[in-house]
């Protein structure tokens, strides 16, 4: 079996946080690639004017060129209706059958993981890691609480908190602020380029 990372996300820029964790999972799980998953109209964020899915699937694109076992995927943003990881997953396991999946999700993602569509059907899917991102709660706790509510087993990835956040970068752009060491060198070229934030 292939082990196959997911790390799904706005990415509205990417940013150096996402890059960190997802090596993180990638070194502690052993996987063999992760996919980079750009949404393209993510259900829960669709009220949120965001910028175009092709050009944060450029951006990606520029940020994990060259990076080991790194992978960019389009599917969901290929696709015009709304996208579902329920659905998305279960597409991979058809088209892929070699492919053992780990959906990688964060702390924030993992608090409401029971209100999303099918919560079941992901889990039976894909094993999933959690990674910490800053809560009052602590990150054993939810596992602990999240893992009764669905009957399952989470895996945890043990990374340090990085705070960055796609919100703080589109804002140090529109203050004309520098987002170096925030994202890499080349999707700040990028978005300095397009005009992107302002
Ligand atoms: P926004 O600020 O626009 O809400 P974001 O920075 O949270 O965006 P997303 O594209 O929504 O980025 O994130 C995809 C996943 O990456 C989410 O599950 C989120 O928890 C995680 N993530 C983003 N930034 C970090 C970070 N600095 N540390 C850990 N996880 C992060």
């Amino acid at each position: 079996m292939i082990k196959t990372g997911i790390m799904g996300g706005t990415f509205d820029p990417i940013h150096n946080g996402h890059l960190i964790i997802a090596r993180y999972a990638y070194e502690q799980l052993g996987l063999d690639e992760i996919w980079f998953m750009t949404s393209g109209n993510p259900p829960h964020k669709r009220d949120r004017g965001h910028t175009k899915a092709a050009i944060r699937h450029e951006m990606l694109e520029l940020a994990i060129d060259g990076c080991n076992g790194f992978v960019p995927c389009d599917y969901e943003v290929r696709r015009s209706e709304y996208s579902y990881s329920a659905l998305t997953l279960e597409h991979f396991k058809e088209e892929y059958p070699d492919r053992e999946f780990y959906f990688i999700i964060g702390q924030d993602s993992l608090h409401y993981l029971d209100k999303w569509y099918m919560p079941e059907k992901i889990v039976s899917l894909a094993k999933i890691p959690v990674y910490p991102r800053a809560s009052d709660i602590n990150l054993d706790e939810d596992i602990r609480a999240m893992s009764e509510s669905l009957d399952t087993e989470f895996i945890k990835i043990d990374a340090p908190l990085f705070g960055i956040s796609s919100t703080e970068i589109r804002k140090r752009v529109s203050e004309g602020k520098s987002i170096s060491f925030m994202v890499p060198e080349r999707v700040e070229e990028y978005i300095i380029e397009k005009g992107l934030y302002k």
